[in-house]
C-alpha cells in the first residue's frame, strides 16, 4: 500500500491495570471499506477512538494521510464519528442537523444549504429535511447522522456499531445501502462491527480482534475459505475444528483442522467416505439444513446442506442415521501450517 489514508504503529493502549489495545500495526487504503470485527471488549472501539482523537495511545503512533497525529485533538483531524446512538438534536430539524457542523466551521449560508441537501440527496433523504427527528425511522435518523458527518467532506468516516439499535431487517438493507453510499461518496470508511454477516456483507478488508490483538486482516473471502487461527476459523463462520485425537482418526495425523459446513457431503452410510457417523441432530433453517454429526472417532461436525425436499434429503433427516461424510482435501484447513495456529 503506498499512501495509507489511516495507519497505526505498534499501539498500545492501557487504562490503569487493564491493556484495551496490546500492540496493533494496520494501514488502511484511501478508499476503502474497512471493517474492525471481533466480540466484545476485544478492543476495537478503543483504535476507533485512537483513530478520531478521543483517546490517546499509551504508546505506538496514530498517522493520517502520512501525518503523525499523535496527540492531536479530535477537531483538527480530517476525521468524522457517526454513533450507534445517533447524538442527533431533537430540536432541530433534519436540515439544520445535517448543516450544525458547517456552521460551527462559519461556512456561509448558501454553501450550507447546498452541501446539506447534496447530503441529504446522498443517503436518499431529499424530502425529509424538515422534518424532526421524532418523526423519522430508526433507519431514517442513522442516514441524518449518516448526512451530518458527510456534509464535512472528511478524509475518513469512522463508523461505531452505527446500525446496531437497528431491527435484523432493516439492518440488513441499511448493511447494502451504507456500501453503496461509501461507493458513491468514496471517502475512506473504518467500521467496528461483532456481527461478522455485517462485516461480510460490507468489506472490501476486515481485521479480526481478539483480545487487544490483531489476529488477520484480510478480504471477506480469504478471511472464510483461509483461516489464519482457529479463532479467526470460529469467528468468521463455523469453524468445525478437528483436533488431537479426533483429528488422528480422520487425518491420520496431529493437528488442528477445520472444515466448512458446506464443504462436506453428506451420503447414505454405504457410499465411500471420509469419515462415518451419526446424526445427533438437524436443524432446519428453511432454504438449508444444519446437520449435527457425532464422528465415529469422536468429535463432530456441522454439515450444511440445501433443503431440497427431495426423498435423499428427507431420508438423511432422521436423528440417529448413520452417515457418511466425504470431501474434497483442498478444502481442508490446516491451522498449524498457516504459521498462526496453536
Ligand atoms: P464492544 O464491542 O463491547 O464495544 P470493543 O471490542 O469495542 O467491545 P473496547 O470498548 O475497545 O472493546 O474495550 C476493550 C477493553 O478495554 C475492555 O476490557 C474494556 O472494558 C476496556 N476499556 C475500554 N475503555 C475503557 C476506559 N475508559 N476505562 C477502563 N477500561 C476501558
Amino acid at each position: 500500500m503506498t499512501h495509507p489514508a489511516v495507519q497505526l504503529d505498534d499501539v498500545v493502549k492501557s487504562f490503569g491495570p487493564v491493556t484495551a489495545v496490546a500492540g496493533v500495526d494496520l494501514a488502511i487504503a484511501d478508499g476503502e471499506f474497512f471493517s474492525m470485527l471481533g466480540p466484545s471488549g476485544s478492543g476495537k472501539t478503543t483504535v476507533l477512538r485512537m483513530i478520531a482523537g478521543f483517546e490517546q495511545p499509551t504508546s505506538g503512533r496514530v498517522l493520517l494521510d502520512d501525518r503523525d497525529v499523535t496527540g492531536v485533538p479530535p477537531f483538527a483531524r480530517d476525521v468524522n464519528t457517526v454513533f450507534q446512538d445517533y447524538a442527533l438534536f431533537p430540536h432541530m430539524d433534519v436540515r439544520a442537523n445535517v448543516e450544525y457542523g458547517l456552521r460551527v466551521k462559519r461556512v456561509g449560508r448558501a454553501e450550507r444549504r447546498e452541501r446539506a441537501t447534496a447530503a441529504l440527496e446522498t443517503v436518499r433523504l431529499g424530502g425529509y429535511a424538515d422534518r424532526r427527528p421524532t418523526q423519522l425511522s430508526g433507519g431514517q435518523r442513522q442516514r441524518v447522522a449518516l448526512a451530518r458527518a458527510l456534509v464535512n467532506r472528511p478524509k475518513v468516516l469512522l463508523l461505531d456499531e452505527p446500525l446496531g439499535a437497528l431491527d435484523l431487517k432493516l439492518r440488513r438493507e441499511m448493511q447494502l445501502e451504507l456500501k453503496q453510499i461509501q461507493r458513491d461518496v468514496g471517502i475512506t470508511f473504518v467500521f467496528v462491527t461483532h456481527d461478522q454477516e455485517e462485516a461480510l456483507t460490507m468489506s472490501d478488508r476486515i481485521a479480526v480482534f481478539n483480545d487487544g490483538r490483531i489476529e488477520q486482516v484480510d478480504t471477506p473471502a480469504r478471511l472464510y475459505e483461509a483461516p489464519a487461527t482457529a479463532f479467526v476459523a470460529g469467528f468468521v463462520g463455523t469453524s468445525n475444528l478437528l483436533r488431537g485425537s479426533d483429528a488422528r482418526a480422520v487425518f491420520g495425523r496431529d493437528g488442528t483442522f477445520s472444515i466448512r459446513p458446506e464443504k462436506i457431503h453428506l451420503d447414505d452410510d454405504a457410499e465411500p467416505t471420509k469419515a462415518r457417523g451419526t446424526v445427533r441432530a438437524v436443524v432446519y433453517l428453511g432454504s438449508v439444513n444444519h446437520y449435527l454429526v457425532d464422528l465415529d472417532g469422536g468429535g463432530t461436525l456441522t454439515v450444511l446442506r440445501q433443503n431440497l425436499r427431495d426423498s435423499t434429503d428427507s431420508a438423511l433427516d432422521q436423528e440417529g442415521r448413520r452417515v457418511a461424510l466425504s470431501w474434497d482435501d483442498a478444502h481442508v484447513i490446516d491451522l498449524d501450517d498457516s504459521g498462526a495456529g496453536q
